[in-house]
């Protein structure tokens, strides 16, 4: 129905219009035959009761009513009329078709009842005497302005009906073609208006859900081909608009999903409008399942949740600090920043979340390794300033006393010298990395090996302690052979600091199925398995005194760990408590290592 709506629109109207005027008509016109008709026979009538009055007029005057019947019923035959005179208090006098005895008083007739008024009655009606319906024509008969009798003719009406019927039969065959092709005429017409816009309105439906491939295409009037190209123009600027907006939209959303931030956005009734993969994975949100849902539904940290709506509480910009708990638990710097619309009313709010659980760990990283250093050059400094200050108190004075606490002070300055050398080989290794300066060549391993230990052969004499170096000769990696050596003697220094004199240190360079192994191996004190984790962080001791007594800094095994991951390696450790320990240094594997050495 409602694809024909214009049809009707444009076509009942019309229809009704012309329906109305051809009824109109055909009722004026069948109206006017009719009068015309009846006004022909009354006349008439009227003529041939005149006619009838010359005749009888004396003989009513003179009562001689005989007479008249006969005159009556010998007219009988004249053009089918019936003829009936009545005296003025409506007794019969004469009837030309009936016995005027067996006839009732006509005065109550209503055309008797007219001319009785002296004007000329007249009346459609059926007669019970004839049997048919009768045209009746009553005529005053005057003398004297005296009603003297009433003449009264009548034909039967129903010849005169069937031919009127026949008229009006044609007439109405003629309203119903006036009608009928008119009105398929138009039916046609507003057909071809409202197609074109039937069809305008299906593509302007297909435009409004987005399908913007086919034009309208309309014939015929001029409005309606301007009309269809002003709506092709309207959906190709539509078209371009959203392909527009459709690519902002997308560009900020891989902007959004490729920040390491998270970033969450909500209406002003706190229900998740946007958040990209980085906030989704920090709080643990699956995103398809998450929007239009409150953030009290889908944030499980309280803190967070009041931030938010804080954020949506006020105009400026929110920030803070929240730890979210979690798998690992994490802190985030949080940014919180109000929408508005252009007519300033609030819409919701952005919250930027960014991951500083890293930032902090190296803060507090920083924070221990200054404490630690500071205590560690502390110690030595302290020591120094106090044999000084002893020596200038006098002791100086005693040459056995000042020569002691000066070696004291050479001994606390080496310390010192061998803390300041560790901390700036860790801090340039540290710039270099950072810096990208360090290179890693491929170079065989051997020689790197007996380098150092020929620079700890002087320590390993001092306690007697001797080497067993095992390497294939031809075995290769991709290293920077000066840090790769400082790395393995800092290993030996150790082996040889915690093991007794006499004892060996085996060093060895092999390849297993995966990687190339440079093992440092001695049968010193070992050490203690809960250590084991914690040795190679910065300033980490087993037993302080000893380290120290041994010149130790605790800082040897946290530079073999950072030269090895230079390399892109890892350095692991297995000790018994007693009986020695074992490191190693895991480095990449290279093919070649294998075929140059099959
Ligand atoms: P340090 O200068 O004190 O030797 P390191 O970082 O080189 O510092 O070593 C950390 C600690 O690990 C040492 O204090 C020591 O207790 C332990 N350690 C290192 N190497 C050995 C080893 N070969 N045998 C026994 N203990 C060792």
């Amino acid at each position: 129905m409602s694809k024909s709506r214009l049809l009707w629109h444009l076509y009942l109207p019309y229809l009704v219009v012309t329906l109305t005027a051809v009824a109109a008509v055909t009722w004026l016109i069948s109206g006017a035959f009719h009068s015309f008709h009846l006004n022909q026979i009354d006349n008439d009538l009227e003529i041939r009761a005149r006619l009838i009055e010359q005749q009888v007029i004396n003989l009513i005057l003179e009562k001689k009513f005989n007479n008249i019947d006969e005159i009556c019923k010998s007219l009988t035959d004249i053009g089918d009329t019936r003829i009936t005179i009545l005296l003025p208090d409506g007794k019969v006098i004469a009837d030309s078709s009936h016995n005027i005895d067996t006839m009732e008083n006509h005065l109550t007739r209503p055309e008797i009842s007219t001319a009785l008024k002296g004007q000329i009655g007249t009346q459609t009606r059926f007669s019970q005497t004839i049997g048919q319906n009768m045209r009746y024509v009553a005529v005053p008969v005057k003398n004297q302005q005296q009603i003297t009798a009433i003449i009264r003719t009548a034909i039967p009406v129903t010849d005169i009906e069937q031919q009127l019927a026949g008229i009006y039969k044609k007439l109405f065959t003629g309203a119903a073609i006036a009608v009928i092709v008119p009105g398929t005429i138009s039916l046609i017409i507003s057909g071809r208006i409202s197609r074109p816009i039937e069809r305008m309105k299906t593509r302007a439906k297909e435009f409004a859900s987005g399908n913007f491939d086919k034009k309208i295409r309309v014939s015929g009037c001029s409005e309606l081909v301007e009309l269809a190209s002003d709506l092709n123009v309207m959906a190709e600027q539509l078209h371009q608009r959203i392909n527009t907006i459709t690519k902002q939209k997308n560009e900020s959303e891989a902007v959004l999903s490729s920040m390491v931030e998270g970033v969450i956005a909500i209406d002003s009734e706190g229900r998740l409008v946007s958040i990209n993969k980085a906030a989704a994975k920090f709080l643990g949100i699956e995103i398809e399942q998450a929007y239009d849902r409150s953030i009290e539904e889908l944030i499980r940290q309280p803190e967070l949740q009041d931030f938010m709506h804080e954020t949506l509480k006020r105009e400026n910009p929110k920030e803070g600090d929240i730890f979210v708990s979690g798998n690992d638990g994490k802190y985030f710097q949080v940014h919180g920043t109000s929408l508005s619309d252009e007519k300033g009313i609030q819409t919701g709010a952005v919250v930027v979340l960014n991951d500083i659980t890293q930032m902090r760990r190296l803060e507090s990283i920083r924070q221990n390794f200054v404490a630690n250093v500071s205590h560690e050059l502390k110690t030595p400094v302290t020591s120094i300033k106090g044999f000084v200050e002893t020596l200038l108190d006098g002791a100086i004075n005693e040459p056995q006393q000042a020569r002691r606490f000066l070696e004291i002070i050479s001994k606390q300055s080496e310390r010192l010298n061998a803390i300041i050398e560790d901390l700036l080989t860790l801090s340039r290794l540290e710039q270099d990395q950072q810096r990208s300066e360090i290179s890693l060549d491929r170079a065989k391993i051997k020689p790197v090996l007996e380098a150092a230990v020929e620079l700890s052969n002087t320590k390993a004499a001092e306690k007697q302690i001797s080497f067993k170096l095992e390497c294939m000769p031809d075995l290769e990696s991709r290293i920077n052979s000066a840090l790769l050596e400082q790395a393995v003697v800092n290993l030996i220094d150790n082996a040889i600091k915690y093991s007794d004199n006499g004892k060996d240190v085996r060093i060895k360079g092999e390849i297993n199925d995966k990687e190339l192994l440079i093992t440092v191996e001695d049968d010193g004190c070992g050490i203690e398995e809960k250590h084991l984790s914690r040795i190679f962080e910065r300033f980490y001791v087993v037993d302080k005194s000893r380290s120290r007594k041994l010149g130790g800094t605790g800082l040897g095994l946290s530079i073999v760990k950072h030269i090895v991951h230079v390399h892109g390696g890892s350095v692991t450790v297995t000790s018994e408590l007693g009986e020695g320990s074992i490191f190693q240094i895991h480095l990449p594997f290279l093919k070649a290592d294998l075929s140059n050495n099959a």
